[in-house]
């Protein structure tokens, strides 16, 4: 017989007083957050609503042991689907920090923040545009495509910059499905996924990524994030994929004129 969970009816309070942007009043525990996770399905626990239910029932041993608060890559693709705008990902990402738990492996790692790369985007988008530099894009004749990093893409916005680069710069520039501020994540970052007992799960929290990329029929895969090149290559090894990841800036080199 499964055992009833113990509950305490001032857990969900506390969540609310330490993350400051946890509204448990706004939620209506639809699922659209769970239906917009590119994890859905992978494990039981990946699952946001589920989370959102648990501490809202005052679940407070299930929700601090959960595996789910080290495993979510904290990229948003939830919350942009909340019909409430509840951030269910910095529910998460700020738990880690506020309730004196631990990791559950030695290896943590989570990307945050690129602002370097919004502002190198911009800068590369201007000169372009003013012929500040000159590009001859018959040098990228490859078919590229491009990965949106989720905290360039969909926590800053920056989704116009990377295309127009692209499209300035090679002949053949072929979006992903779905892409920009809607776009899934690589299958990276997310706490703990670096573990060695999480690769394969890393990997296979890859496999969408894959899909997408496949899609498109290029042979280049362009991003701005580092974390994201690795994962990428990783999945491009693990799913065959026989293609090249690069930095966009390396597209941009190799269609610089420079005489
Ligand atoms: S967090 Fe948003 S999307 Fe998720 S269950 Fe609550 S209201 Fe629905
Ligand atoms: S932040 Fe990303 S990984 Fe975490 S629950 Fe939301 S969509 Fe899934
Ligand atoms: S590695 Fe890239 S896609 Fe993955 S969470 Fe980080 S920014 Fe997002």
């Amino acid at each position: 017989m499964q055992a009833v969970p113990k509950l305490d009816p001032n857990f969900r309070k506390e969540v609310e007083e330490k993350v400051g942007s946890a509204d448990f009043e706004r939620c209506l525990f639809c699922g659209m957050c769970t239906a917009g996770c590119p994890y859905t399905g992978l494990r039981e626990d990946l699952d946001p609503r589920k989370f959102m239910r648990q501490i809202a029932l005052g679940m407070r041993e299930e929700v601090l042991k959960s595996d789910y608060i080290w495993l979510c890559t904290i990229c948003e693709r939830c919350t942009i689907n909340c019909p409430m705008n509840v951030n269910m990902a910095e529910v998460a990402y700020a738990i880690r920090g506020k309730f004196g738990i631990m990791p559950p492996g030695d290896i943590m790692f989570q990307c945050r923040g690129i602002g370097g790369a919004k502002s190198q985007m911009r800068v590369m988008a201007d000169w372009i545009k003013s012929e500040r530099i000159k590009v001859d894009k018959s040098r990228n004749e490859i078919p590229v495509t491009y990965h949106d990093p989720c905290n360039l893409g969909r926590k800053e916005g920056v989704t116009e910059e990377p295309r127009f680069i692209l499209s300035s710069v090679c002949t053949d520039f072929r979006d992903m499905r779905p892409s920009g501020r809607y776009n899934y994540c690589c299958g990276s970052s997310g706490g703990a996924l670096y573990a060695a007992e999480h690769e394969a799960l890393r990997i296979s929290m890859g496999k969408l990524k894959a899909e997408q990329i496949e899609g498109t029929g290029a042979k280049i895969v362009a991003t701005a994030c580092q974390n994201c090149v690795e994962q990428l290559e990783e999945i491009d090894k693990a799913y065959n994929l026989g293609i090249e990841v690069v930095y966009i800036h390396d597209l941009v080199d190799r269609a610089l004129i420079t005489s």
